[in-house]
């Protein structure tokens, strides 16, 4: 596997029961996704990406494929992350979370994690398995385990290591302890949400598992920590350009910043750029140690086929393309141009499509 490198796959859910009648803009074709052209409408635009999953996906499938090579990382001291990006509607929480008959990738890593630790203990490798659970919101930190009445800080110790001193870590030691415990987070994220209209496609909510192992080697114990970050991320749609004033003009603020930054955090990872500017929101800052370095991230882009979504998608697209935006020229058949004898000529070099269009 690819360390240190953020791979951005794809996913584009079905067409819903209240979009029956729209009609579709984009298509997917292996790792590409072609886009209808609001500028051009005989145009379309290609965005390619590390892997493009349809709405015949099943959630087993963009697990198996995207989130289960990631699970013995933290086992092994490393860091890995998952991201659900995309506009608010797109099936980011499906994805992660999913319902009790389609169970996303929260449950499904977490059985799988399970099932590692107890495979690979013995009497010289323990394992101690912990969860945190937060929110952020606004460019501010909020415990969903241990509620309080004040924001987190986030800071950096002595060592270089990024801490939150107040954010609880619940030790767990089962699928059942994990449930209870989630479960508990995710009624204190519904408790924001009723205060706060569409609070949760706002806000980011960031589990954490932390993995702590002991290995025993010529009758010395060493241990090693890693964490598995799994993150359903505010939606993406460009919350500047839909007039939002007041207290949703900051909320909208917020969520661009953090999403701008993690847009930039990847970029320069990807590129090997030596400043990586986890400092630009809270969202990087409190992954720095899990981006970049030994670490891997997985970006799900998801995505609604349908023409309602259409800008959301598009800014999506944009945002989360790392690859070269392409214009593609619909076909056309090919004439040959002939002098007046009859005689082919040759034809002038095919003028090739400028490339990004926006
Ligand atoms: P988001 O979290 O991105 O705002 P949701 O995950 O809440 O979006 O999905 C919006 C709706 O679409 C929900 O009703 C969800 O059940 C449905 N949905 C999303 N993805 C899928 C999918 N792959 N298959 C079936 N239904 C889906
Ligand atoms: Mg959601």
């Amino acid at each position: 596997m690819d360390s240190g490198n953020v791979r951005v796959a794809v996913r584009v859910r079905c067409v819903l029961e209240h979009e029956q009648d729209e009609e579709l803009c984009l298509t997917q074709a292996d790792k590409a996704i072609q886009l209808y052209n609001w500028k051009s409408p005989t145009d379309t635009l290609k965005f390619r990406f590390d892997a493009c999953y349809n709405e015949e996906a099943s959630q087993k499938e963009i697990f198996m494929g995207e989130v289960k090579p990631l699970l013995d990382l933290p086992l092994k001291g490393f860091n890995a992350t998952c991201f659900a990006y995309g506009p608010t509607g797109a099936g980011k929480t499906f994805t992660m979370q999913g319902t009790k008959q389609h169970p996303g990738i929260i449950p499904r890593s977490i059985k799988h994690m399970f099932q590692l630790v107890n495979r690979r203990t013995k009497d010289t490798q323990q394992f101690t398995v912990s969860m945190s659970f937060l929110e952020i919101y606004q460019e501010k930190v909020y415990d969903l385990l241990e509620p309080k009445d004040h924001d987190l800080t986030i800071l950096q110790d002595a060592s270089g290591s990024i801490v939150v001193p107040d954010l609880a870590e619940v030790p767990i030691q089962s699928v059942k302890d994990f449930e209870a415990t989630y479960n508990s987070g995710l009624e204190q994220r519904a408790t924001h949400s009723t205060a706060l209209n569409a609070h949760s496609s706002r806000s980011h909510a960031v589990l954490t598992i932390k993995v702590q192992s002991r290995a025993c080697k010529n009758g010395e114990w060493n241990a090693r920590v890693g964490k598995l970050h799994l993150i359903d991320l505010a939606g993406s749609e460009d919350n500047r350009k839909t007039g939002n004033v007041g207290d949703r003009m900051k909320e909208s603020t917020a969520i661009n910043k953090s999403l701008f930054a993690l847009n930039q955090v990847v970029d320069a990872i990807n590129r090997k750029q030596a400043r990586i500017p986890y400092r630009e929101s809270k969202l990087t800052r409190f992954l720095q140690e899990a981006l970049g370095g030994n670490s891997v991230a997985k970006i799900l882009t998801c995505l609604g086929p349908t023409k309602n979504m259409y800008f959301n998608t598009y800014h999506a697209l944009n945002f989360a393309s790392k690859s070269r935006q392409v214009v593609n020229k619909p076909f056309e058949a090919r004439t040959t141009r002939v002098n007046a004898a009859g005689k082919a000529q040759p034809t002038p070099a095919a003028s090739t499509s400028s490339g990004p269009i926006v």
